[in-house]
């Protein structure tokens, strides 16, 4: 029996276009501060260890995180998230469907960047789990056994629901997570009223 909702954050519950309207700033502001060029921002990423990501950009937290700008890096993120509408619709059905449930939220960010979001909309949940409890991010097995000890969960009586195949649903799965992959939060609605819940 389903007992706890796991969510995850980007393009789950939150539109990701904000990182994209962010990024060109970002940079610059890494440029301005540690005075690189394009090539030598390049290099140091790659020593830090900060892939190129699907999308074409670098991850703007996980760079200033390791280059030492997350002070830096908050005032462009909280500019943004302050004047940008970034809920996907169908949250608050969601989160009021599952009401007598345990809900939680299970992310690549970081703990200051989720709560950020959570504390613009008003949004409650049981937990939070970040890339900062785990030190690592969803495509390792170790994030989500990390997980289930600090929640003192049982993977069996949870559900891991987000759009991205290998952190969402293969590795979780690994560890005996039920999951369910989504384009879009309309299907969680369907999943919800399939399991008659209410
Ligand atoms: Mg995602």
């Amino acid at each position: 029996m389903i007992t706890t909702y796991i969510f995850d954050l980007d393009d789950t519950l939150i539109d990701t276009k904000i990182y994209a309207k962010m990024y060109p700033e970002v940079l610059k502001m890494i440029k301005h501060k540690l005075s690189l060029s394009d090539f030598e921002l390049e290099q140091e990423a790659k020593i830090k260890g900060v892939p190129i990501e699907s999308h074409g950009r670098y991850d703007s937290g996980d760079l200033c995180r390791e280059l030492g700008l997350l002070g830096e890096y908050y005032e462009i993120l909280e500019k943004h998230i302050e004047v940008i509408d970034v809920l996907h619709d169908k949250v608050f059905d969601v989160l009021q469907m599952l009401h007598g449930f345990k809900v939680g939220i299970a992310s690549n960010s970081m703990q200051r960047t989720i709560k950020l979001y959570l504390k613009k909309y008003g949004i409650n949940v049981n937990f939070v789990f970040s890339h900062d409890d785990a030190g690592c991010k969803k495509n390792q097995t170790v994030y989500w056994k990390k997980l289930i000890e600090k929640e003192k969960l049982n993977p069996l009586n949870c559900i891991v629901i987000g759009d991205n195949p290998i952190d969402d649903s293969v590795i979780p799965s690994k560890v005996g997570f039920k999951t369910l992959l989504i384009k879009d939060l309309c299907e969680v609605v369907s999943y919800i009223n399939n399991k008659n819940l209410h």
